[in-house]
């Protein structure tokens, strides 16, 4: 079973990719988190990609789809795979394709600006496996330590209030066509996020299992 989950930055993707993967037993794949990775390790792939993250916008396709590629022919991606945060624009839905890659299932998870905008301000995320809290609505066990791993959490730097709105901007205009794009392939299932992630939680396994 392949996946992909679309939705707003903020708006929830990694947590319910986490949980999906927690209960289907398949791995989810950030390619936000793949990219941080890069960046902290000096690869060629996340020096060309920092400033672009930086300022919000979305890194060139070659590197991205490059960085995906790699990822997913290892061996835990055999049985099928969760995609958070790609494909984010059309030419990488259509990079997907070539691939050769089937995609069962496409979950948007809505949540308006104002709510995203809120969110981000709150967001801390373990830099060591990218699992991602809110200080009020989702905290971790242990203040500022990560519940999976016992890392410390830290604020990305592009969870921004400036870098927001251009993290929006990018959404609106380069990812929320993907909407159409699956909903015409007979794919695309909305999830309306909750105030309690547990309710989005139980919204999205719900639609999987229909
Ligand atoms: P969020 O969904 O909260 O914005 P991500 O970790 O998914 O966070 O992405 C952070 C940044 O990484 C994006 O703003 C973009 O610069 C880069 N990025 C991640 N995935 C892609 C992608 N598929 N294509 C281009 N850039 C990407
Ligand atoms: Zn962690």
């Amino acid at each position: 079973m392949n996946l992909i989950l679309l939705g707003a930055p903020g708006a929830g993707k990694g947590t319910q990719a986490d949980a999906i993967r927690d209960a289907f037993s398949i791995p989810a794949i950030s390619t936000g988190n793949l990219l941080r990775e890069d960046i902290k390790l000096g690869t060629p792939a996340g020096l060309k990609a920092k400033d672009y993250m930086d300022a919000g916008q979305l890194v060139p396709d070659d590197i991205v789809v490059d960085v995906l590629k790699e990822r997913i022919v290892q061996d835990d991606c055999k049985k099928g795979f969760i995609l958070d945060g790609f494909p984010r624009s059309i030419p990488q839905a259509e990079a997907l394709e070539k691939m050769g890659v089937n995609i069962d299932k496409v979950i948007s998870i809505e949540v308006d600006d104002d709510e995203i905008i809120r969110r981000i301000a709150g967001r801390r995320t373990c830099s060591a496996c990218g699992a991602s809290y809110h200080v009020t609505d989702n905290p971790p066990k242990h203040e500022n330590i990560c519940d999976r791993c016992g890392s410390r959490l830290t604020v990305r730097d592009d969870d921004t209030v400036e870098t927001i709105k251009s993290r929006l901007e990018v959404y609106h205009k380069q990812t929320e066509p993907l909407k159409s794009f699956y909903e015409s392939e007979g794919k695309l299932i909305i999830v309306f996020g909750q105030k309690d992630v547990k309710d989005t939680t139980r919204l999205t396994l719900k639609a999987l299992e229909g």
